[in-house]
């Protein structure tokens, strides 16, 4: 079973995906937690470019074909022989971030999106993804209170209207996509998120 969570910088995902994995592995589930861009060794290597200052002079084409070869290896080398091993993959970012980050907010043609995403995805996609919502200021305000005294990566320091313009291409991805997609509001204390997650994945799973 194939689970990713989107949203925005300051949602709270890597903390809501650990809470997750612990619950799934005390019913017995074989869960493994990865995150993109990154996940496998050469994903990693990529997402270390796409994220240092080495990728400011990159054209946004440039941008979404490295952030594609870097979801076509990890899907090829973790997720894919986890899933087929029966496992619970639970992923932090995946095709979506693509589709707002590369696709809405790089102004990148829909056509060309679009085959990007069926090469790399390659009929992998997501059985439930859960998308994290909550306002931009509170997001990046979350953000870099975790950050501490660490810089700022190069998307939280983007104008606050670009980030919300992905708010809104996340939701209208969930609106588009009601069966596969579902909205949580990040903004509830962090055990209502948790339970909340907890429910639409127990309800995923059966269907
Ligand atoms: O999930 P996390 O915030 O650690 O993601 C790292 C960064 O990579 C984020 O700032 C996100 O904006 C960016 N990203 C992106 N396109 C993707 C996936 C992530 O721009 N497809």
């Amino acid at each position: 079973f194939f689970i990713t969570f989107e949203g925005g910088e300051g949602a709270g995902k890597s903390t809501q995906i650990t809470q997750l994995a612990a619950s799934l592995r005390d019913q017995g589930h074989d869960v493994i937690i990865t995150r993109e861009p990154g996940g496998s060794s050469g994903a990693e290597a990529v997402r270390h470019v796409l994220l240092s200052g080495a990728a400011e002079p990159f054209g946004p084409a440039m941008e979404a074909i490295l952030f594609a070869a870097a979801r076509s290896d990890h899907v090829e080398q973790v997720i894919r022989p986890a899933i087929e091993r029966g496992a619970v993959v639970l992923c932090d970012r995946f095709l979506d971030s693509s589709r707002v980050y590369q696709g809405v907010t790089g102004n990148l043609d829909d056509d060309f999106m679009r085959e990007l995403e069926r090469v790399t995805v390659n009929g992998m996609v997501p059985d439930l993804t859960v998308i994290l919502d909550i306002d931009p200021e509170e997001g990046l305000r979350r953000a870099s209170a975790r950050r501490g005294t660490d810089a700022p990566d190069r998307f939280e320091k983007e104008a606050l209207a670009t980030h919300r313009r992905r708010r809104k291409a996340f939701l209208e991805i969930a609106r588009a996509e009601p069966g596969r997609c579902v909205v949580v509001d990040a903004s509830m204390p962090a055990d209502r998120v948790t339970a909340a997650i907890q429910r639409a994945v127990e309800q995923a799973m059966v269907r």
